[in-house]
């Protein structure tokens, strides 16, 4: 256990600042492809902040349609929908913060009786159950304490340690005891979904159990905006690019450019661009990166050494995750399956994820410690390297 007697975290990462960055990039690319089946489209972009993170929205309207629409922030017909779609999950369903979600509910809930859940929180956690199998615990939304332990996202956030009682602990790293006591409460195989007589249910058999799904909620709520535009008249709407936080759908038969971060620079910039083309009207792409340097504090101990700890936690050692990689991006067919597999596939490390790829039929591009780069082969084409500090590691699988 460090004996650090003075605090000193040195760093702060607001994960808004970097989710702006990836987003502008993403964009950025998308303005440059303006050419879909002969139709010469035009851009209209607007923001918002959800999920307490960045939305970037992208609408690509045929060029003789544009005049309905201002060009300019807001004005078009899906992005205050979506944003209020965006919201109400989060704020109703998903998010463990917000005292009238449904998560927030069950993890006051500490009893052993089954808890009566909507049925879109109910399939959300019946994938989420899914991957938790099949990733063999890596991926695991029960994790909400040794989360709350950590305190990661709160420091990183707010700069201070809110998650601790001001003078009792010196450094950012739990006690041994806390540990031991956060990891007697959780674990997949301790939660149960249930289906009965039309009504939902989630049961656990900790009663201190409790969810956080911080890994899965913004890719599933791009399930829900896929939903939403797929309603859409695909005349006026032929594409669109939205992003949320790290997750991105890409949705119609315009091709899209996607930046990857630069885990060097934080996310700042990026590294390489994704090419995503061939989609039909109405079909979706998911993209999703997770990485250390996305919500992380560095501290200093006593000798001066800089230690850093990052938000993905490996269920096993009850520590942020070390798997030799910075990051790791997740291309899917379903947004749930794409953000919940990036944060899966960072604490399984490169090797132990192919099997939850295949599993999947996912794609993705790892960016390990020594700056080399690899990709699954359904993406080695489309993905380029733009950055000299990185280079390319192989296929795999
Ligand atoms: P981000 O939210 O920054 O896009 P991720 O999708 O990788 O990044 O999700 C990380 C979040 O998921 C953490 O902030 C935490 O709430 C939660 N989490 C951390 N470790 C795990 C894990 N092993 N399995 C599931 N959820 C996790
Ligand atoms: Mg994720």
């Amino acid at each position: 256990m460090p004996e650090n007697n003075e605090k000193n975290i040195i760093k702060r990462r607001a994960v808004f600042m970097i989710v702006i960055t990836v987003v502008i990039i993403a964009v950025g690319f998308a303005l440059m492809v303006m050419y879909a089946g002969g139709k010469k489209l035009t851009k209209i972009t607007s923001y918002g902040f959800n999920m307490n993170t960045a939305l970037t929205l992208n609408f690509f309207v045929p060029e003789k349609e544009a005049d309905a629409y201002s060009g300019e922030d807001g004005k078009n017909p899906w992005s205050e929908d979506i944003k209020s779609l965006v919201g109400r999950l989060d704020r109703k369903v998903l998010s463990r913060r917000s005292q009238g979600s449904e998560v927030y509910a069950f993890n006051e809930w500490q009893s052993t009786e089954k808890f009566e859940v909507s049925e879109e929180l109910y399939s959300a956690v019946v994938l989420c159950q899914d991957i938790a199998e099949k990733s063999h615990g890596a991926g695991d939304i029960t994790l909400g304490n040794l989360i709350v332990e950590w305190g990661i996202e709160d420091i990183a956030e707010k700069g201070t340690d809110v998650g601790r009682e001001e003078g009792i602990e010196e450094t950012i790293v739990p006690t041994r005891e806390e540990l031991d006591a956060a990891a007697a409460t959780i674990g997949y195989e301790h939660l149960t979904a249930i289906n009965e007589n039309g009504k939902y249910y989630l049961q656990k058999d900790i009663p201190y159990l409790t969810l956080d799904l911080g890994a899965a909620g913004k890719g599933y709520a791009l399930d829900k905006v896929w939903k939403y535009l797929k309603n859409q008249d695909t005349e006026t709407l032929n594409s669109a690019v939205i992003a949320l936080g790290g997750s991105i759908l890409v949705y119609g038969s315009r091709t899209s450019k996607i930046g990857i971060q630069d885990p060097l620079s934080d996310g700042m910039k990026q590294m390489g661009v994704l090419t995503i083309s061939g989609l039909g009207k109405n079909e979706a792409a998911f993209v999703s990166t997770s990485g250390d340097y996305e919500q992380y504090v560095e501290e200093k101990n006593e000798s001066g050494v800089i230690k850093k700890y990052h938000h993905i936690l490996d269920p096993d050692t009850l520590y942020p995750a070390d798997t030799g990689l910075r990051s790791v991006t997740v291309i899917a067919k379903n947004g749930l399956i794409s953000d919940m597999l990036s944060t899966a596939c960072y604490v399984l490390g490169m090797e132990e994820s192919a099997e939850l790829l295949a599993e999947y039929e996912c794609e993705a591009i790892f960016i390990a410690k020594d700056n080399k780069v690899y990709c699954t082969s359904g993406v080695i084409d489309s993905f380029k390297i733009e950055n000299d500090t990185f280079v390319p590691g192989g296929a795999l699988n």
